[in-house]
């Protein structure tokens, strides 16, 4: 299945989209991983994208379109994609059917991840990631059990520089005026699948698995 994961920033679409592709081999395809990566690399898009993510908002839309349609042209193996934090305005998702057109490839679901604003924050702001291995972890709901350091490699754990309360502010702003109308966009394509995002990683994971069911009888 080829799917979009919809929602605010720390709703847990990454989470969700790592329990598919660890179970279904599906590939995820998150715009914020590519640029973080981009940035890491300290390549000449890392350098544009670095200043707007850092304060919280969008990339330019022709930035992320151009590396959205790289991306899907290398994918097509058939084992499917969840794009997990593309399209966020209107005018990518325009941009991404029309790549999806002229590439063959059909979109079977997009699932909007719901979740209250204080959870959100919760979330958001107790995130910790490895900035070795990219693992990450919640200071209360998932800590390492190393304290500071990774589980996995042993390097000190950090926040995202835009998990910080100024930034999470300005990326819920963002999320409300530029990617919450593509809810009724999809809405109008019957496309769209609302998942509530409460509860544990296990729970909302067998939500999901039950909403996919139905889209992929649809
Ligand atoms: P995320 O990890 O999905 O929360 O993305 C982190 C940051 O990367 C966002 O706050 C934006 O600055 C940037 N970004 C990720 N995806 C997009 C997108 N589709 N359009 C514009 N900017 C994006």
């Amino acid at each position: 299945m080829n799917l979009v994961f919809l929602g605010a920033p720390g709703v847990g679409k990454g989470t969700q989209a790592d329990r598919l592709v660890a179970q279904y081999g599906m590939r995820k395809i998150s715009t914020g991983d590519l640029l973080r990566e981009a940035v890491r690399n300290g390549t000449e898009l890392g350098q544009q994208a670095k200043a707007y993510m850092d304060r919280g908002q969008l990339v330019p839309d022709a930035v992320v379109i151009g590396l959205v349609k790289e991306t899907l042209a290398k994918t097509g193996d058939g084992s499917g994609f969840i794009l997990d934090g593309f399209p966020r305005t209107v005018p990518q998702a325009q941009a991404l059917e029309h790549v999806l057109e002229e590439q063959g490839i059909r979109l079977h679901g997009v699932i909007n991840f719901r979740l209250s604003r204080e959870e959100i924050v919760r979330r958001l702001s107790g995130r910790r990631s490895c900035p070795n291995c990219q693992a990450t972890y919640h200071v209360q709901f998932s800590p390492s059990r190393q304290g500071e350091q990774c589980d996995r490699c042993g390097a000190t754990l950090v926040q995202r520089s835009d998990d910080r309360q100024d930034a999470i502010e300005t990326r819920l702003k963002v999320y409300e005026e530029q990617t919450a109308p593509l809810i009724n966009f999809y809405e109008k394509k019957q496309i769209l699948s609302h998942l509530e995002s409460e509860g544990s990683v296990d729970a909302v994971y067998e939500r999901l698995t039950k909403v996919l069911e139905a889209c992929s009888a649809a």
